[in-house]
């Protein structure tokens, strides 16, 4: 049966694989199709799409947004984004110019508590968009942390003592930016927004009224229970069903490529749905 893979990380952001490397390692995961989504760039696109059809991999551009609401920051993946929209661009060269200054106050927090640690060892770690996974990473390397998970429990997550928040673009201007840049949007790995049913439910409701077009129903670390309640959402609110590994190679050892943690399984229909869908608005697939 055909299996597909729609929320993966490259080094263009925080992942290990290039963007060829992902699509060799698609090919031999047995995936048919795969969307790069790394966070705030479009910069491993162009070299995807060139991987991608020289392995006979279907590639979808996309990308992964931050957006901040009432209950805390949540992701926004965007699908068939185009590579070179200078809208897009310039929105993420300000994005990551943000995440830059924010890198800098981590940093110097860390500094304070008597790390020795430089932004420059954070950028040698880094090919693209920058963010906490490549300060972990020299964490981890200083043998200041034993894992990426005590580097984020103990000082980068949000619990942590050099958190950080990002500055991030609102829903509606995130929803509004993939919709004029004739992306499809969709609700990442909701499950780190709430798993109450209640609180997501008004969550999505929002995000439909202002242009969602679907949500990560099939995610790595999605219970049964959890892949329910999304897809009950997705019939209630007329939303597109989308799914994903999340896939960042070394950095989260125990997610694979369209498998997550074993039980994933994103199946080609999921791909055609959404085809069908901006077929039906004349939008490019
Ligand atoms: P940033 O975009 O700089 O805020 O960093 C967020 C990224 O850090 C996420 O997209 C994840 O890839 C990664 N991340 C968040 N929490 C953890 C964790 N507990 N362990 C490993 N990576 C994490
Ligand atoms: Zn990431
Ligand atoms: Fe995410
Ligand atoms: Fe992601």
């Amino acid at each position: 049966m055909p299996r597909i893979d729609l929320h993966t990380h490259s080094t263009a952001s925080d992942g290990t694989f290039s963007p060829t490397e992902l699509i060799i390692a698609a090919k031999e995961a047995g995936l048919v199709a795969i969307s790069l989504t790394d966070h705030d760039t479009l910069a491993g696109l162009p070299e995807a799409i060139k991987a991608g059809e020289e392995y006979g991999i279907e590639v979808i551009p996309g990308c992964e947004l931050s957006v901040k609401s009432s209950v805390g920051v949540l992701h926004i993946v965007g699908l068939w984004v185009d590579p070179y929209s200078k809208l897009l661009l310039e929105t993420f060269k300000s994005v990551r110019k943000k995440r830059g200054t924010r890198n800098i106050e981590v940093v110097k927090k860390l500094q304070k508590l008597g790390f020795e640690i430089t932004l420059e060892e954070v950028h040698e770690r880094a090919a693209g968009t920058v963010g906490r996974p490549h300060i972990a990473r020299v964490l981890l390397d200083k043998k200041y942390v034993k894992s990426f998970d005590e580097a984020f429990r103990h000082y980068l997550g949000k619990k942590g003592k050099a958190y950080v928040p990002k500055q991030s673009l609102s829903p509606k201007e995130a929803l509004k930016l993939l919709r004029s840049t004739g992306a499809t949007s969709i609700l990442a790995h909701p499950a780190l927004l709430s798993t109450n049913e209640e609180i997501l439910d008004e969550k999505v409701k929002e995000l439909k009224d202002l242009g969602l077009d679907g949500i990560e129903v099939y995610y790595s670390s999605h219970t049964p229970d959890m892949t329910g309640i999304c897809k009950k959402l997705t019939h209630k609110y007329d939303l597109l069903a989308s799914g994903g590994s999340d896939f960042h190679g070394s950095v989260k050892p125990e997610i694979k490529l369209g498998r997550g943690s074993g039980k994933l399984f994103v199946h080609h229909s999921v791909l055609d749905d959404l085809k069908a869908l901006r077929q039906s608005k004349g939008l490019q697939i």
